[in-house]
């Protein structure tokens, strides 16, 4: 599932396609993903130049010269992909269209962006830019982790007498937005907390310090996703999808990393979803 440096690699990638230019046709090949979309959208879409790719937790949000913002989420399985333009060393021709090909955006340049999504959790949808964060989807969503008002002060308080696990608080989009299930698995584990841990009984001073290696972390992982916009990772011209190195992530009965730990990676289950972390340095 893309998490928040995926977006972040698939808007990056977009940018140089998008910005500036105009959609010169949409094709829109069924209702809807997850949900329906909005009334007409390969009309609103058809004409309008792009002014600004945004994003906003794990939402991509690309402001139209209409005056609407087009809203696109990945879900589980989405995946864009640009043909008939360079990207990064390769050029690709369009392909022939796919099962599960559902929005085709033709841009003015001759590019050619394709939105796929074969378990259709993705989601498309348009509003007027100016009512941005009332989207029913944003309104509720808390601080981005990479902005001025995620920081210390912020997630001492989130976190203070709270009885739930970390790793779950961590999850809550309340307390900080897009972070998901992989990268506070790998948090948790660069600051030696285990995901058991009751958020409420972290020390002050060790909940500040998860601030700067959330910032960390997802830095790292968005700088490997723009290395792999430049190099043969992106041979198909899929946007999005990347090489980790990740600590504990999917490494259960693997060597913990942490230099002189020893310790093994295990995997628990906590609210349905897997938690990996070695139990001997994460307390
Ligand atoms: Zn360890």
């Amino acid at each position: 599932m893309p998490e928040l440096p995926e977006v972040e690699t698939v808007r990056r990638g977009l940018e140089p396609v998008m910005m500036g230019a105009v959609i010169a046709r949409a094709e829109v090949r069924r209702a809807g993903l997850r949900w329906p979309f909005p009334e007409r959208m390969a009309e609103r879409l058809t004409g309008a130049r792009v002014d600004r790719l945004r994003r906003r937790s794990k939402y991509i949000l690309v402001d139209l010269s209409t005056g609407e913002t087009l809203l696109i989420h990945l879900g589980m399985s989405g995946r864009m992909l640009i043909s008939g333009t360079m990207l990064g060393k390769f050029h690709h021709e369009h392909p022939a269209p796919e099962k599960h090909d559902h929005v085709v955006l033709d841009i003015d340049s001759g590019a050619r962006i394709t939105f796929n999504d074969a378990r259709r959790f993705g989601a498309m949808d348009l509003f007027p830019t100016g009512e941005g964060e009332a989207h029913p989807l944003l309104a509720r969503l808390g601080p981005e982790p990479l902005g001025n008002a995620f920081n210390e002060t912020h997630l001492v308080a989130a976190l203070a007498g709270k009885n739930t696990p970390i790793k779950t608080a961590l999850l809550d989009q309340h307390i900080v937005a897009g972070l998901g299930n992989i990268y506070v698995c790998e948090v948790l584990h660069r600051a030696g907390i285990s995901p058991r841990r009751k958020a409420g009984r972290i020390s002050s001073a060790r909940a500040a310090a998860l601030v700067p290696i959330i910032r960390d972390v997802l830095g790292e992982a968005i700088a490997s996703g723009g290395s792999s916009l430049r190099d043969y990772r992106q041979a198909s011209g899929e946007l999005g999808y990347f090489q980790h190195g990740f600590r504990v992530y999917g490494r259960e009965g693997a060597s913990c990393t942490t230099p002189g730990c020893g310790g093994t990676i295990r995997r628990i289950v906590q609210s349905g979803r897997s938690s990996f972390y070695c139990p001997r340095c994460q307390r």
